[in-house]
């Protein structure tokens, strides 16, 4: 019944199937996600607030390159997409995977055509030991399947512990990760020469994705985009 009810934004790409994009979760909970459409930013993801045309990128990626090629976004983090991401983290709700990796592949359509393998950013570990599972994989795995694309369980690792990037500033952030990413001699052969999409839960300042995608290209990937289920809103969406 909920399902009936889902706002039309659910069915504008015909594709979508609003029954599995809202699967698990109440109709009230899915109106307030601030879902991610076209026209974005071509770089990072952003929305923007009128449309520049194809291909277009913002203010903040014109400025500066990044080391991965583009990202994807399902939807904004704000505190409703904050909320359901943490039921993911802290309250084993993995069942909420599935249903993420299903915004996830909406949010990607136009990039996943492109991609060989899909990788789930590492954690630690030590943390992970302590969390039990990868919030990050439990999200790849199901979107992997999904897609049909092979996932790669671990071919970027974590080489040293980090403190929690939560709290931190973007320069803080970046400090905190600074060569804390590699891949194992095991994995180079199998990235080399491939179209990676990395996944994530959440993107603020992109220090995580950025140390992951350059590791990867210094293995000798040949393209590491970027999909997350929530991604801040990023200044003024300015472009060129
Ligand atoms: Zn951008």
């Amino acid at each position: 019944m909920l399902d009936m009810v889902l706002p039309p934004r659910a069915l504008d790409d015909g594709a979508a199937r609003p029954a599995v994009q809202s699967h698990g979760l109440s109709a009230e909970a899915w109106m307030k996600i601030a879902f991610i459409d076209a026209p974005l930013c071509d770089g990072c993801g952003a929305p923007f607030e009128y449309d520049p045309g194809p291909h277009a990128v913002c203010a903040a990626c014109s400025a500066r390159a990044h080391a991965y090629d583009r990202a994807r976004a399902a939807c904004l983090y704000d505190e409703h997409a904050r909320d359901l991401i943490l039921k993911l983290k802290h309250a084993d709700r993995t069942d909420l995977a599935g249903l993420f990796a299903h915004w996830i592949a909406r949010a990607a359509a136009d990039i996943l055509p492109e991609q060989d393998a899909i990788v789930p950013v590492p954690l630690h570990p030590l943390r992970l030991l302590s969390r039990r599972y990868n919030q990050a994989a439990e999200i790849a795995r199901p979107l992997a399947h999904l897609t049909g694309l092979a996932y790669f369980a671990d071919p970027v690792i974590r080489a040293r512990r980090t403190a929690s990037q939560g709290g931190k500033s973007a320069d803080g952030r970046k400090r905190n990760v600074a060569g804390v990413f590699a891949v194992p001699r095991a994995w180079r052969a199998r990235v080399k020469d491939k179209r990676l999409l990395l996944i994530d839960d959440v993107l603020t300042t992109g220090a995580t994705v950025e140390g992951c995608a350059r590791a990867l290209k210094a293995a000798g990937a040949a393209r590491v985009d970027v999909a997350v289920i929530a991604r801040v809103k990023v200044g003024p969406s300015r472009t060129i």
